[in-house]
């Protein structure tokens, strides 16, 4: 196997390793790195017996190839994808499958990207011996996927920005529920002024020299590659077994998920037609309806993880087809769901087909992919299709209990979180205010002694 580079989707300075690129986060330029090349895989160098992990080895490994991470990556898919991503029917639709990812300790698929990041970063050498801090900025989950894989992590500070009001409750009690090397900060803004914030202090030449920084949004390469994996798992089974491709819906925000499944495809695996599926942030449906590219303000909605209006991957998704509009619009198509279709899907599908199974019962972010699914078949489509489901209902209880008139099973490890106290620093949505803030040094250290005495570990 050659040894893969990862360039800049700006184009300029030059290209990175793998692990360089990981450490970085963000390209010099500004830009996302991206692999010069997509590798071509032949199905059948997958072992048809293999855990989600091992799938993971083998899909990465060509993009691994030649770096010092490339002997550990076997242990770090093990360490990070211990859990499964199942793939089940859904009911009432004989050719509809869920695709769930939320069986990770934070209950949404951000744990997969976030735990082999950290698995990677704990490997990479450093040669600064002060801690390196890692920004994450958070529509509601990656905060607490990131601050659960790093927390405890020695030399390593977590900072979690997050939109005040705009997350659920039980996210906003996760994000400030670790305490110890992970900081949560409120910030008086939407998740886009959170980004805008994080860039700004990566691409800070001098507070890099000051503060040692990395990002862990999925503008890291980190997280974006492993998120292929449990497509590349679920559409090799399926072809095993069927011989044909799956299709996906994919709840869709700043496009790390989707891009994965895209990567998948372009990577020569039995993927099909892709949809994204937006909330009523319209960014990216307007873009593949025919207009020019054009970012918006985030609107706030029920499927809060998608109140994204620049989406950061939209880079990626573009070098991907040579920055060829008419491409990429053939590749992939878009639709939105309003608040209404989020609240009318999350009911239908828990009343109509089986009212007493907790598996029918959506999060908002799912069921607006259940719900293009359910427009498809009412025009008529027939094919076999995946809904991927990003977050575990229970996370969301504030919105999906009432509309499905029960209680919400909470999975032990959420249960766990939310029985920690939890706190968040309030802070100004101002690229000057994150600034002092990292500068004026760490003041998280001893934040929940109580947590610590009780010796509770995420
Ligand atoms: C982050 C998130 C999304 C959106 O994923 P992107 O990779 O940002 O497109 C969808 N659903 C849930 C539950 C999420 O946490």
């Amino acid at each position: 196997m050659s040894t893969p580079r990862y360039a800049s989707t700006r184009g300029r300075g030059p290209a990175a390793g793998i692990g360089s690129a990981i450490a970085a986060g963000l390209a010099p330029d500004g830009g996302l790195y991206v692999p010069e090349k997509l590798p071509q895989l032949d199905p059948s160098i997958f072992d048809p017996n293999g855990l989600l992990a091992d799938t993971a080895a083998t899909l990465l490994a060509p993009f691994f190839a030649g770096d010092p991470l490339a002997d550990a990556l076997p242990a770090i898919c093990a360490e990070a994808l211990d859990f499964e991503t199942p793939l089940r029917r859904l009911a009432g639709d004989p050719a509809g499958h869920v695709l769930e990812l939320f069986h990770g300790p934070t209950a949404a698929f951000k744990d997969i990207g976030a735990r082999f990041l950290a698995a990677c970063l704990r490997r990479l050498p450093r040669a600064d011996a002060r801690p390196l801090t890692i920004l994450v900025a958070t529509s509601g989950d990656t905060g607490a996927a990131v601050g659960a894989a790093f927390h405890g992590q020695p030399d390593t500070r977590v900072a979690i920005l997050y939109p005040d009001g705009r997350v659920s409750p039980r996210q906003a009690h996760q994000l400030g529920c670790f305490g110890d090397n992970v900081q949560a900060l409120r910030v008086a803004g939407g998740f886009d002024e959170c980004q805008r914030m994080v860039k700004a202090a990566l691409n800070d030449a001098a507070l890099q020299r000051e503060v040692p920084m990395s990002s862990a949004n999925s503008i890291s390469l980190g997280r974006l590659l492993p998120q292929m994996s449990y497509y590349a798992h679920a559409a090799l089974a399926w072809w095993r077994e069927h011989g044909s491709s799956l299709n996906f819906v994919v709840p869709t925000g700043n496009l790390g998920n989707a891009l994965a499944c895209l990567w998948v495809r372009e990577a020569g695996l039995p993927v099909g037609e892709i949809r994204l599926a937006c909330n009523a942030n319209a960014t990216l449906p307007a873009y593949f309806d025919g207009a020019d590219y054009a970012p918006r303000e985030a609107v706030a909605t029920l499927a809060n993880a998608m109140d994204v209006g620049a989406p950061s991957n939209f880079e990626r998704l573009r070098w991907t087809f040579g920055g060829d509009d008419v491409a990429l619009r053939r590749a992939l198509c878009a639709e939105g769901v309003d608040d209404a279709g989020i609240r009318q899907t999350i009911q239908a599908h828990a009343l109509g087909h089986h009212a007493l199974e907790q598996d029918d019962v959506f999060c908002p972010h799912t069921a607006c992919a259940v719900r293009v699914l359910d427009e498809l078949r009412a025009a008529g489509n027939d094919q076999r299709w995946v809904v991927v489901a990003t977050a575990h209902p229970a996370k969301f209880d504030s919105v999906v209990e009432p509309l499905v008139g029960r209680r919400v099973a909470v999975p032990d490890a959420l249960a766990a979180m939310l029985q920690r106290p939890a706190e968040a620093e309030p802070l100004a949505a101002d690229d000057e205010a994150l600034k002092r803030w990292l500068r004026s040094g760490w003041s998280g250290q001893d934040r929940h002694p109580q947590a610590r005495a009780a010796g509770v570990r995420p």
